[in-house]
């Protein structure tokens, strides 16, 4: 828990948020709560392709990949809350590549917090 936090004050935003409620914020990760879910702003995918790409800016990458997860579940409940055979998890030729996306992006963007 501690290391987490120190990590996470790195970072500007997660700063701030810590820095108006940090015991608070202490206490969610304790209960398992995902500050990052509500803050999203992961360190982990920045610092690795900061590694790999040295010349793009690593915030934009990271808002990137939760920006994609945003979209592609949004769209996929949208298609969702229309599509019986998709309800039903038969996935209709629309919507399984938008599950399959918006799986790959979920995954991705999980495995991110754990890695932290
Ligand atoms: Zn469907």
């Amino acid at each position: 828990m501690r290391a987490i936090a120190a990590r996470g004050l790195a970072h500007p935003l997660t700063l701030a948020l810590l820095a108006a409620a940090s015991t608070a914020a202490a206490r969610a990760w304790d209960a398992g709560h995902r500050v990052t879910v509500t803050h999203p702003a992961p360190l982990s995918t920045r610092e690795r392709h900061h590694r790999a790409c040295p010349t793009t800016k690593p915030a934009v990458v990271a808002d990137d990949l939760h920006a994609r997860y945003m979209r592609a579940a949004a769209t996929w409940r949208t298609h969702l809350d229309n599509c019986r055979p998709c309800q039903d998890s038969q996935y209709c030729p629309a919507g399984a590549p938008l599950f399959e996306r918006f799986s790959r992006l979920q995954d991705a963007y999980n495995q991110r917090l754990r890695r932290r």
